[in-house]
């Protein structure tokens, strides 16, 4: 998809903890409508570019673009900050996050808890952000489930509680960071599903993932991390079938 809008650009990203260097110079784009996988072993980075790239985490060195429009910082190095709150509250609203363990409210229902960040970040009228909650909950098919708490549903219920969450927030791109690794194999294809049909749709989205067949059935790119850089990236077709790096043989040989 050469020629759509980059929702998001990320250049040459460093980041480090403390003496650890987590990101060694990462770079990638993920255009509207393009699905953007990131593969690689735990601790490759995978987590920390998302969290990077919705400013939750503070890179020291390279740029973030939201839309065409860089990221302006303040400071340097391992003090440098994003300067513009206003930004990074458009940018992190604009990145809806899923995370691994769904980290729904526990004591909101299943409706409270997709109908509060628009209400309370994003001050929407209750009644229009209800109805579009309710849209969001039978689109992952658990309408039934608005009056239910997380813990009287299976995760895989609770994790497409999540996704309608994050989209109902309307953001312009998903982050997803391994949806289906706390989940038991039957209730994973539940969640897989979900994800498949907001490809279909045209959403953007960056999913990191273990799961390589649906990194294989969904992507338009496939990015494998190695210890904080990139080491191989392409079609899924180019990097599942004809992978040319030996590390990146090794991993995929290991998930088949
Ligand atoms: P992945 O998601 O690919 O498993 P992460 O991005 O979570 O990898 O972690 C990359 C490396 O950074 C790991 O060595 C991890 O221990 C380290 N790390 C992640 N978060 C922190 C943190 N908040 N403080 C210190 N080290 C961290
Ligand atoms: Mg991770």
């Amino acid at each position: 998809m050469p020629d759509t809008v980059p929702v998001i650009e990320i250049h040459d990203l460093h980041k480090a903890y403390g003496d650890l260097e987590v990101l060694k110079g990462v770079s990638l784009t993920a255009r509207a409508g393009e699905v953007v996988s990131l593969i690689g072993s735990s601790g490759s980075g995978k987590s920390t570019l998302l969290r990077c790239a919705n400013l939750l985490e503070h890179s020291q060195q390279g740029e973030v673009i939201f839309q065409g429009e860089p990221v302006t910082w303040k400071g340097q190095g391992p003090h440098r900050r994003p300067s513009n709150p206003k930004q990074v509250t458009r940018i992190r609203t604009n990145l809806s996050m899923v995370f691994q363990q769904f980290n729904l409210w526990a004591h909101m229902t299943v409706l409270q808890n997709v109908m509060e960040a628009p209400l309370t970040v994003l001050h929407r009228d209750r009644a229009e952000v209800e109805e579009k909650a309710r849209y969001y909950l039978d689109k992952v098919g658990i309408g039934d489930k608005a009056d239910v708490y997380p813990a009287n549903m299976s995760g895989g219920q609770q994790q497409r509680a999540a996704i309608a969450r994050a989209l109902c927030m309307e953001p312009q791109a998903l982050l997803f960071d391994e949806p289906t690794s706390a989940l038991d194999p039957e209730l994973e294809q539940e969640v897989v599903r979900v994800i498949r049909a907001l490809a279909e749709e045209g959403r953007t989205m960056i999913i990191v993932t273990h799961d390589m067949q649906m990194a294989a059935d969904v992507s338009d790119h496939v990015i494998f991390l190695h210890q904080g850089l990139i080491e191989e990236e392409g079609t899924p077709a180019r990097v599942f079938a004809m992978a040319e790096s030996e590390r990146l043989k090794t991993f995929l040989n290991a998930r088949q």
